[in-house]
């Protein structure tokens, strides 16, 4: 099958043939139908991530926002079938220990990080081997096209979680969004679907329009506007939940200093090669109005039903947060261009 290899980090990607994938006892092979780009492809590129021992190897097949088709079960698979269409998340569990079966399988110990590790081949190929299948891919509905999905792999469904499951977002809270990409503007959507509403922030003027086309209530051109001081005079003092969708050190000290007394910060965005994942806050300013500080990573596979719910009823859109389709060709470019944020909204690999 051919595929998008990482051969050395932040050299381009090489578009090869490599063995096809057997699938283990438990797993299944799907045919690719769509992949997500996403700028933590990006940083597995570049190589990011050693202080959290997230570095993939060279050789690493990259890809993690996957839609596709079942045509390959294991001899243990209980509950997929040959041309079953599924989406899988890139938190992968092993959907036995004590965390997947009480349903935090994002968080399992065990898990493997798809198209970061070695054991997880990624999905910029024709193909893709699931393991633990009965647990991890998460059968579409029919009105769900896969374009559409392959967006939920990563950055809709980590938004997703973080804004549901994670935060307490109640009708008419205030919810400011650090950072307009692909997570952020998926965030917006989400945000404003369970009753917020939304403050956006970013420096690009092209990324606050489409924030605004996705229904941010109020933007701040961060590049212009000190960000925490606009953000609590848009919302008469501060964003209820606030989101660092970019993870840098200023956007995340600015969602921090962004909130109203008793807010909660929730960190989706992973750090740069800047901040190598400490970042310094302020500790008495959050003391002394009670602000919480949360993580959230993907979304455990056990949540996918409610959120095909919610798509199938119309009530979320991802499909509007993709800006463009591409080639296989194309990928090693279109990652390059994340780095240099050139990108706006969620581009995705449809032909293999
Ligand atoms: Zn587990
Ligand atoms: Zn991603």
């Amino acid at each position: 099958m051919r595929a998008a290899v990482l051969e050395t980090h932040g050299e381009a990607l090489s578009i090869r043939s490599v063995p096809d994938p057997d699938p283990d006892d438990h797993g299944v092979v799907l045919a690719v139908e769509a992949c997500g780009i996403c700028r933590s492809d990006w940083h597995a590129w570049a190589g990011h991530g050693e202080w959290v021992d997230d570095v993939p190897p060279e050789g690493q097949i990259l890809g993690h926002e996957p839609a596709g088709r079942v045509i390959e079960t294991g001899s243990d698979v209980d509950t997929l079938v040959e041309g079953d269409r599924v989406a899988v998340p890139f938190c992968l569990g092993d959907g036995s220990c004590p965390h997947c079966l009480s349903g935090h399988g994002n968080v399992c110990p065990n898990g493997l990080g798809l198209g970061f590790e070695p054991d997880a081949p990624g999905a910029f190929a024709e193909l893709l081997h699931v393991p633990f299948a009965d647990y991890n891919a998460a059968r579409l509905p029919d009105s769900v096209r896969y374009g559409e999905m392959a967006a939920l792999g990563c950055r809709y469904v980590t938004a997703y979680h973080a804004l549901a499951h994670r935060a307490t977002l109640t009708p008419g809270s205030w919810v400011a969004v650090h950072g307009c990409g692909g997570l952020g503007l998926s965030a917006i959507q989400i945000a404003r679907a369970l009753g917020g509403r939304v403050v956006a922030v970013d420096v690009r003027e092209e990324a606050l329009r489409k924030a605004r086309d996705l229904g941010a209530h109020e933007t701040v051109d961060a590049g212009a506007e000190a960000v925490p001081e606009a953000i609590r005079e848009r919302t008469d003092g501060g964003a209820d939940v606030s989101l660092d969708a970019l993870g840098i050190a200023e956007t995340c000290r600015n969602s921090v200093r962004s909130l109203a007394r008793r807010g909660q910060h929730v960190q989706v965005g992973l750090t740069t090669e800047d901040e190598r994942g400490e970042v310094s806050l302020p500790t008495d300013y959050m003391v002394g109005r009670e602000l919480e500080f949360l993580g959230s990573r993907g979304m455990p596979p056990t949540r996918y039903g409610e959120l095909f719910g919610l798509i199938e009823t119309g009530v979320l859109d991802p499909g509007a947060l993709v800006t463009r389709e591409v080639s296989l060709e194309e990928v090693p470019d279109r990652i390059e261009a994340i780095g240099r944020y050139e990108t706006v909204g969620i581009e995705v690999v449809t032909s293999f």
